[in-house]
């Protein structure tokens, strides 16, 4: 684990709960605190099947990085990419193509720090430091410009990211970030969905995500479906994530249907 100095020089707070830690405990990692722990708690009273969402979030974003690399492409921006784990998306994406180049973006400094010892394994994997809210900074990162050329398809996957954005945020950001896109890229993403579930767990758990730096949305499916705005979704659409190409290989016990997920393609 990293230096424990709360908001210190290392940059990692652990007076609050960070997004990307407690995401880590749900996935069994041991890259967090007390403090997210605490939380991760408060979280599955609400909400029992947390760990089983984050597996079967982990195993939509392998079946999609697989589809995007099937379809040609090569080279993938993974925003707000978490901490490294088992299968991460360059290790997904070069079974299929061994070149295929990926540049990790996150803002939580743990991430980053561990990201940049486990993740930038070759000339081929990078990490930069960028919050999705600022497009610019994440398309202009020198570790962006160096290994994605925008004059070739780009997969985007914004996986468990874009419901941290507001309703306001969602318009601009997204549109920054389908400009900068050539045709033929992908935008994959999942958000959490007020649909399926009682009011009062969702309340419950955007309660607690409101105690860290990044509060969390949950959403009806009409409202996700704008984030795709301007790509078109491949077959089958948005939908739970257990829908999406199902592979009987992914465990998936019980489908959570706390997630909607999707694949869009720049025409
Ligand atoms: N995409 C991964 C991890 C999701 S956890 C997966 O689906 O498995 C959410 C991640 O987003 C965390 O690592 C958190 O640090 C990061 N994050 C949250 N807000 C962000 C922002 N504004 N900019 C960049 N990264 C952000």
């Amino acid at each position: 684990m990293v230096e424990r100095k709360p908001n210190g020089a290392s940059g990692i707070d652990v007076t609050r709960p960070s997004v990307a830690r407690m995401y880590d405990y749900y996935l069994g990692g041991k890259d967090n605190f007390e403090v997210d722990r605490e939380a991760v708690r408060r979280v599955e009273k609400a909400m029992p099947e947390i760990r089983q969402l984050a597996q079967e979030n982990r195993a939509f974003l392998r079946r999609a990085v697989r589809h995007m690399a099937r379809q040609g492409v090569r080279q993938f921006i993974d925003i707000g990419s978490g901490l490294p784990t088992v299968g991460n998306t360059h290790q997904i994406a070069q079974e299929i193509t061994p070149d295929a180049r990926v540049v990790y973006v996150d803002n939580d400094p743990v991430v980053l720090q561990h990201g940049r010892a486990l993740l930038a394994t070759d000339d081929n994997t990078s990490v930069a430091a960028a919050d999705m809210r600022r497009p610019a900074d994440v398309l202009g990162h020198p570790e962006t410009v160096k290994l994605i050329d925008f004059s070739e398809p780009v997969g985007v996957l914004m996986i468990a990211m874009v419901h941290f954005l507001t309703l306001d945020e969602r318009g601009p950001i997204m549109r920054q970030l389908l400009d900068a896109l050539p045709s033929g890229s992908h935008l994959t993403a999942t958000h959490v969905t007020t649909e399926n579930h009682p009011p009062e767990a969702v309340a419950q758990i955007e309660a607690v995500y409101a105690t860290t730096p990044t509060p969390i949305f949950f959403r009806g499916r009409e409202e996700i479906a704008r984030f795709f705005d301007g790509f078109d979704l491949v077959e089958p659409g948005l939908v739970t994530i257990d829908d999406w190409h199902p592979d009987p290989s992914d465990p998936a016990p019980q489908p959570t249907k706390w997630l909607y997920g999707g694949v869009g393609r720049k025409p």
